[in-house]
């Protein structure tokens, strides 16, 4: 796991001193925005808002391409992601949340969490909270083939660098920032969920958590930065709740849905968000009192249709 960390951060540094000596192509920096950009949408879509909150009914091509996608991220299989950040919901900046900033510190919550896990820790994750994950076929032959696809997402910049140069380093600078550059991108923008958004930014509303709503992380992390929100309202499709919070995936959602790739949109209706927010302005309920299960968000939601 230290490589996870240490090898994206020497790529970074590596590419900046070929630039000071002059050895810079704005393919390559494409290639790593480009690649990030889309990977990343594999995990905000598809392994947290489809898989995790079930907060649409994908269509079977789109759920593929969407874990697919997400697989090719270098942020584990998804059973495995699932399964932590499920748990990440259950103990949210409490005792067993696996990336707390208030429990275990800053730096802890953003990836030595990563380093300090072994495999037996994910095993038990996995086994408690993650049993409907191993239910699903797609989920489960992505996630068994996930160490095929993570070669796989450094070799095809690789060769995409090679064709577009014809040359062997093109290969090497097309591995460099398609492949690292890009998992430096891509991991921090994702740790700074976990991080930055339980520490820096505002509340909108009252939850168990410390939970916050970050407009950098907001844009940044294609919308998942809009963590109060997501914490108070966890299966909404859209994290992004006025029409300023800008939402890059919730978008997506609404598009799919236009043409028929989704359907089940789980939108938490406007009484409710502005009930939420009065009471948590106004409230002297303690967080507990606030709070809702999974169970109860459901039902409010149902009386609240
Ligand atoms: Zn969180
Ligand atoms: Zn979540």
């Amino acid at each position: 796991m230290y490589g996870l960390v240490i090898l994206p951060l020497a790529a970074v540094i590596y590419v900046t001193w070929l630039a000071f000596t002059g050895t810079f192509d704005w393919f390559f920096l494409a290639l790593a925005l480009i690649f990030g950009f889309v990977t990343e949408y594999g995990v905000t879509l598809g392994y947290h808002r489809m898989v995790v909150h079930k907060s649409f009914e994908p269509h079977p091509a789109l759920k593929a391409v969407l874990l697919w996608l997400g697989s090719l991220a270098f942020q584990g299989p998804v059973t495995h992601w699932a399964s932590v950040h499920t748990k990440h919901h259950a103990h949210s900046d409490q005792e067993g949340d696996p990336h707390s900033p208030s429990v275990s510190g800053f730096m802890y919550a953003h990836f030595e969490w990563l380093i300090e896990m072994t495999s037996d820790d994910i095993g038990e994750i996995k086994e408690k909270w993650g049993a409907r994950y191993f239910r699903d076929p797609v989920i489960v032959w992505l996630s068994n083939t996930f160490l095929f696809w993570s070669v796989f997402s450094l070799l095809l910049p690789a060769a995409i660098g090679f064709f577009h140069t014809g040359t062997w380093e093109g290969a090497w600078l097309g591995f460099v920032w398609g492949g690292l550059v890009r998992i430096f991108i891509t991991s921090h923008v994702t740790w700074s969920v976990n991080s930055v958004c339980h520490y820096f930014g505002f509340r909108t509303y009252v939850t168990t958590d410390h939970s916050r709503n970050n407009p950098v992380i907001g844009i940044l992390a294609l919308g998942e930065g809009w963590h109060n929100n997501h914490h108070a309202f966890p299966s909404s499709a859209f994290h992004g709740l006025t029409w300023w919070q800008f939402d890059f995936t919730g978008l997506t959602i609404r598009f799919y849905e236009a043409i028929g790739l989704a359907t089940k949109v789980t939108r938490i209706p406007d009484s409710l968000l502005e009930k939420r927010r009065i009471d948590s302005l106004t409230s002297t309920l303690n967080v507990q009192e606030l709070a809702m299960t999974e169970e109860e968000e459901q039902e409010q939601l149902h009386e609240a249709a």
